[in-house]
């Protein structure tokens, strides 16, 4: 393993661009670990000569990559792979660094950027147009995929690995150039996996990273005249901010906040529904956009499910996690989503909520200077309480009886997100109606990982447009071309 503060030092004010890394001589942002309050380092806020020099850079790398037989970029991936696997551990103990989440929850998620990479490398090779019959003899349609351009990859910083990885793979299989900028609170994951795709031999101008605020350094890609298509994961009013703001015609995938319901019906094996309530309301501390914000329980198991569920989040263990690598829970990221905590947390119980676990931040010692809060439930929850309404993206969940399956889905989908969300039943009939009736991109019947490498995922209404993973993943980084040909043969 890598000493704790060796690659933050020797990433610290550095972009990446034109295949190497660059002192950044713009102004400096401090990054934390969050669960110490101490910072590790800093980063350069790209200039705006910076910025043009990069895109002309991909501008530049765009046709050659693009050309490119899909076996040798697909090489190229299976590669980065492998180098990344290779040196998981360093890559998840930095995560941990700059991000809060337990070690071993950081290494999984390294090991599936990893799995991105071989996913990507096998679809790159699998993309194919179309020969659509003609109603004239001697006239053939070829339809064929182009890779679309420069990409600008904007990202949050609660996955600081798989969210850059998603994007990147799928840029370079296509042929794409990519230039991430990832968020200001984790932006060293992204700058390692940059140097890793230095080692994997990527030319330069393909891969690029820009660090700084989203306010110049995002924008100013959004603006950008020669990047076509923004890839970008974060919230909801940043998304709509990059749509409203686009300054030209471009494609945009939008992958934004949520507000997921949790249905479970007296039809559900309830153990079970109570493990995948405690995993997906809390893991990462809330901070997923398909975390479980709300949970409505059908009155008849309503007390049996509370108590049980209870009990499961009094047993997770909160921890920093490099001290503790296999605790359950980390620090927060940031302050933000900690307040917001805070604040939904008081507003359920100024409206008449009951708090039956969590409610404040764990005591002690270990957690005075870091982002720690106890993962807290509410119960009796109406909809007018604000955990019931928005995104918290943290510990925090509301839970509600109900009396009937149609009422509670009526209540699932009265919001503005459509991302993902969550049903426990055992009736064949329930299942059904879940599953057609949620409007969301996602839903998962009796778990709770609604998202795959293989499958595409999205969401609806005011959580995006686009979707990531999964082979229609890949095709948001193509545009269509349709040749018709007259060739003459048989007319
Ligand atoms: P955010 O919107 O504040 O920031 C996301 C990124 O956008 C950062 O890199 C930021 O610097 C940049 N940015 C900010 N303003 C910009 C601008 N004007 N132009 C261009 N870029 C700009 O989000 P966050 O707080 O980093 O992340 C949390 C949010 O992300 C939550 O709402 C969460 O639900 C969402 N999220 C969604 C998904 C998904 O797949 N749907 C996944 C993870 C997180």
């Amino acid at each position: 393993m890598l000493g704790k503060l060796e690659v933050p030092a020797r990433l610290s004010g550095k972009l990446f661009a034109e295949g190497r890394f660059i002192a950044g001589e713009g102004g400096r942002l401090p990054v934390y670990n969050p669960a110490r309050g101490e910072v590790i380092g800093d980063i350069a806020i790209a200039t705006p000569g910076e910025i043009a020099a990069t895109v002309a850079a991909a501008v530049a790398a765009w046709r050659p990559w693009a050309r490119q037989p899909a076996r040798m970029r697909a090489e190229a991936l299976h590669t980065l792979g492998r180098l990344i696997l290779d040196d998981a551990a360093g890559m998840a103990e930095l995560m941990t660094l700059e991000q809060g989440k337990p070690f071993n929850e950081a290494l999984g998620e390294i090991r599936k950027l990893a799995e991105a990479c071989h996913f990507y490398a096998e679809e790159a090779v699998r993309v194919h147009g179309e020969v659509i019959p003609n109603d004239q003899p001697g006239f053939q349609s070829l339809v064929l995929r182009e890779a679309i351009g420069v990409v600008a990859a904007i990202t949050p910083w609660n996955y600081p690995a798989e969210l850059v990885g998603w994007k990147l793979c799928a840029a370079v299989a296509a042929g794409c150039p990519v230039i991430i900028k990832p968020s200001e609170f984790t932006p060293f994951t992204a700058l390692h996996i940059a140097e890793k795709t230095l080692q994997a031999g990527i030319p330069p101008g393909v891969v690029s990273v820009l660090t700084g605020d989203g306010a110049s350094v995002g924008q100013a890609l959004v603006d950008h005249p020669d990047i076509p298509k923004i890839a970008f994961t974060g919230s909801s009013r940043t998304g709509l901010r990059i749509q409203q703001s686009c300054p030209s015609i471009k494609r945009l995938s939008l992958e934004l906040g949520g507000n997921c319901p949790l249905l479970v019906t007296r039809h559900a094996d309830l153990p079970q529904a109570v493990q995948g309530a405690v995993r997906r309301s809390f893991r990462n501390m809330g901070q997923i956009c398909i975390a479980i914000n709300r949970i409505y329980v059908e009155r008849t198991v309503y007390a049996d499910f509370l108590a049980q569920f209870a009990a499961a989040t009094r047993q997770l263990v909160i921890g920093d996690g490099l001290l503790h690598p296999a605790a359950d829970l980390g620090a927060m990221a940031q302050a933000a989503p900690l307040q917001n905590t805070r604040q939904h947390l008081q507003d359920a119980l100024d409206k008449g909520a009951r708090l039956i676990a969590g409610g404040a931040a764990p005591q002690g010692e270990a957690f005075a200077k870091g982002l720690f809060f106890q993962p807290s439930i509410v119960a009796d929850c109406t909809a007018q309480m604000l955990v019931m309404r928005e995104e918290t993206f943290g510990p925090l969940v509301g839970v509600a009886p109900f009396d009937h399956l149609g009422e509670a889905i009526a209540l699932a989908n009265d919001t503005p997100y459509g991302l993902a969300a969550y049903a426990y039943t055992q009736d064949l009939q329930e299942i059904h109606r879940c599953a057609a009736e949620l409007d969301v991109g996602n839903v998962a019947i009796n778990h709770v990982d609604a998202g795959i490498m293989n499958a595409p995922y999205g969401g609806r209404k005011q959580s995006g447009i686009g979707v990531e993973h999964g082979r229609e993943g890949l095709l948001e980084y193509f545009q269509f071309k349709h040749v018709r040909l007259r060739h003459g043969v048989g007319a």
